[in-house]
């Protein structure tokens, strides 16, 4: 796990240097953005089922605040680490800048399987952790969400446990320290499905912009979690065919098309895909294969590389995942002609939600569903003609595109506020 973590952190330092040559960036600003700006390392105690004590790693990497508060999700894997941390918080600070919204980036994790560990566990640990970071994190200042392995229902917990510290006059001022919250907790309508919406989102600017009717479309998802599912059955409706699925219990295909919404049921009742009985188990390299117009990868990093690029037969690869392509996979991707939808841009419905949440939180206002998407699409949409038109000046990749539209901004307010003191 030690090298492919590392190599992550190397991959976003590579991208961020390739765009900073492309567009001339501020040579002081290219050393501030360069690292993050705060490290936090967390180990605390947690009491198990059986009474005995387990100690836990917890980590959060601010990276960036100069376009406001750190915003970013908490992952539980076990390949949490501290150079995939700083990794995916420097992909939040440029994610935020081109999706225009006033957040910087961070993102924080344990170290550990979650399934390893009952519902009591769990809370205890989300608990802990949170009381750990103390005033690392804030409504004003460090905001959480969901990511891998975490969901609302953590969410809740860490909610509840950052307020419990509080006097209780200022309770109620800081329910925005976290987004993603359930609904009944303080949560936004749509924010769930927010992710895999605009990556649907996205895949629509790319097929109007290329005169593809979605109607006669294939696709395939890596990964059936929050992100992966969600696309796979928002993009169902337009008369496209999930052809193939895979998760970390397996594989699946069928040319005649799985329904997304049956294998969301099956995946709530079964923990994970193998077994689905509409479609056939298929292997890892047979599910790269699978010929089809759009590849949504929506689970880990590192997916898309030198081995596996050249068995790819699509069309546009919209990553769901933070991370999925490598710079072999990158390149490999351009020379094959296949269309990318960088994660910086295609994923951000998430934190733009979460924004929307925030602002919700902060003004005690609950906006309708409707609301939440028009304003998600319009954000997606604008976010798609800034990276669009970058790719067009800088005559570049649209990864590179991305980078340079989120650099240019960030550069902006260095240019206007310098450096203190
Ligand atoms: P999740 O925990 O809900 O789902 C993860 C999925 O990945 C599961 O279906 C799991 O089975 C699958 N998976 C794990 N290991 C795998 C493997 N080796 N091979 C194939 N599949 C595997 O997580 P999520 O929230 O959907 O996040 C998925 C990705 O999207 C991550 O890269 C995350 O950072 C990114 N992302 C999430 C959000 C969000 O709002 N949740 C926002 C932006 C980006």
């Amino acid at each position: 796990m030690g090298d492919s973590t590392v190599n992550i952190y190397q991959t976003v330092l590579k991208q961020f240097d390739h765009a900073a040559d492309k567009m001339g960036l501020n040579p002081d600003v290219r050393k501030i953005l360069a690292r993050p700006m705060n490290e936090v390392i967390v180990h605390f105690p947690v009491k198990m089922d059986d009474g005995n004590v387990e100690m836990f790693t917890g980590y959060r990497v601010q990276h960036n605040d100069a376009r406001g508060p750190f915003k970013g999700g908490l992952r539980f894997h076990p390949s949490v680490e501290i150079n995939e941390v700083r990794a995916l918080a420097t992909w939040m600070t440029w994610k935020a800048a081109i999706a225009d919204i006033p957040f910087g980036g961070a993102k924080g994790g344990i170290q550990c399987d979650p399934r390893n560990y009952s519902q009591g566990e769990l809370e205890r640990i989300s608990r802990r952790f949170v009381f750990a970071l103390g005033s690392n994190i804030g409504p004003e200042y460090d905001i959480p969400a969901p990511d891998v392995n975490t969901n609302a229902q953590i969410m809740a917990w860490i909610l509840d446990t950052y307020i419990s510290t509080l006097p209780p006059n200022e309770r109620f001022r800081s329910v925005h320290v976290v987004t993603g919250k359930p609904v009944e907790a303080g949560g936004s309508v749509g924010r769930d499905k927010a992710t895999g919406q605009g990556v649907v989102y996205a895949i629509e600017e790319w097929a109007n912009a290329n005169g593809v009717d979605l109607a006669g479309v294939s696709y395939m998802v890596q990964g059936f979690g929050n992100v992966g599912s969600w696309a796979a059955r928002l993009l169902a409706p337009f008369g496209s065919r999930l052809t193939a699925v895979e998760d970390h219990t397996g594989a699946i295909h069928s040319p005649q098309g799985i329904d997304p919404e049956k294998l969301a049921r099956y995946v709530a009742e079964h923990g994970g895909i193998r077994g689905y009985p509409e479609a056939a188990p298929v292997s890892h390299e047979a599910f790269l294969a699978t010929e089809a117009d759009i590849f949504i990868p929506a689970a880990l990093e590192n997916q898309i590389t030198a081995e596996t690029a050249p068995l790819l037969r699509v069309r546009l690869v919209a990553e769901g995942a933070n991370g999925p392509t490598d710079l072999d996979g990158d390149r490999i991707l351009a020379q094959r002609g296949i269309d990318l939808l960088p994660d910086v841009l295609c994923n951000a419905g998430g934190v733009i939600v979460s924004y929307f949440e925030w602002l919700q939180n902060k003004r005690s206002e609950f906006w309708e569903l409707d609301e939440v998407d028009g304003k998600l699409r319009r954000r997606m949409s604008t976010a798609y003609h800034a990276v669009s038109d970058a790719a067009a000046e800088f005559n570049t990749d649209w990864r590179t595109a991305a980078y340079v539209v989120a650099l240019r901004r960030l550069e902006n307010v260095y240019t206007h506020r310098g450096i203190f003191p």
